[in-house]
């Protein structure tokens, strides 16, 4: 059994004064974070979740909203939790030179510092899969600012299977993507409006019959979105929110 625990789940400007982007899936042979955005170890430390319990941290996109948290969560790794056991961090290419270019301009280089734990890069292209801690991963692209190199997931997680849809706009070949799964977490940043990179409830309703999915939790939810929590017929998902699969 797998439980999942939403530790941020407002858009990029924590709408409804809630944390940007991360949930924490615990399976039976480790933990995982779906993305790690600037607001995460606050989160974490208030959910009473360790860090340590974290394998691997997968990132969907180069946006600062899921993947900001990084550099203040290997610090705290190394200097509060003196972790020992290895960190994947699992992204978009280029995530090694994007999570140091961003810890420098945070004004901490992770260059030079004495690690006490691995710490391990590894790029997972669209369309390619592997294994990583306790779980099999699937990236498929996404429709959203290309510059961030955005990707989605299908993560086998012991006996269940999770999909994220990451930041996305609605594309024809989302309902493949995600098929099948037990949980589809999925973004629905917008009420009404439709744009190119982001959903919205009104287009999540249209195509709701097309998504085969045992669960459907909608996060990363704007100000408007924030409002219709509990108020929908949508699952909604909101920060500490724990869900067990
Ligand atoms: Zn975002
Ligand atoms: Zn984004």
């Amino acid at each position: 059994m797998s439980e999942v625990v939403f530790i941020g789940t407002s858009d990029a400007f924590g709408a409804g004064g809630r944390r940007q982007s991360a949930i924490f899936a615990r399976g039976e042979r480790g933990g995982m974070l779906f993305d790690c955005g600037g607001t995460t170890n606050g989160g974490l430390n208030q959910l009473g979740i360790e860090r340590g319990e974290v394998d691997v941290i997968l990132i969907s996109h180069f946006h600062g909203d899921h993947f900001g948290g990084i550099p203040a969560f290997l610090y705290a790794s190394l200097y509060t939790d003196a972790r020992t056991h290895p960190l994947e961090i699992v992204g978009p290419p280029e995530i090694e030179s994007r999570v140091h270019t961003l810890a420098a301009a945070l004004g901490h280089s992770l260059a030079g510092r004495k690690w006490t734990f691995p710490i391990h890069y590894r790029e997972l292209r669209a369309g390619e899969h592997f294994s990583a801690g306790p779980a099999q991963i699937e990236a498929f692209a996404t429709q959203h600012q290309p510059e961030a190199n955005p990707q989605g997931y299908r993560v086998q997680l012991g006996r269940e299977r999770i999909a994220y849809s990451g930041d996305t706009g609605w594309f024809e070949d989302l309902p493949i993507r995600i098929a099948s799964s037990d949980l589809f977490v999925c973004e629905c940043t917008l009420h009404g409006a439709a744009l190119d990179f982001h959903l919205s409830l009104e287009e999540l309703r249209e195509h709701r019959d097309e998504l085969d999915c045992g669960r459907l939790i909608l996060t990363h939810l704007g100000e408007e979105m924030s409002h219709q929590r509990g108020q929908i017929e949508i699952e909604t998902a909101d920060d500490g929110m724990t869900v067990k699969l």
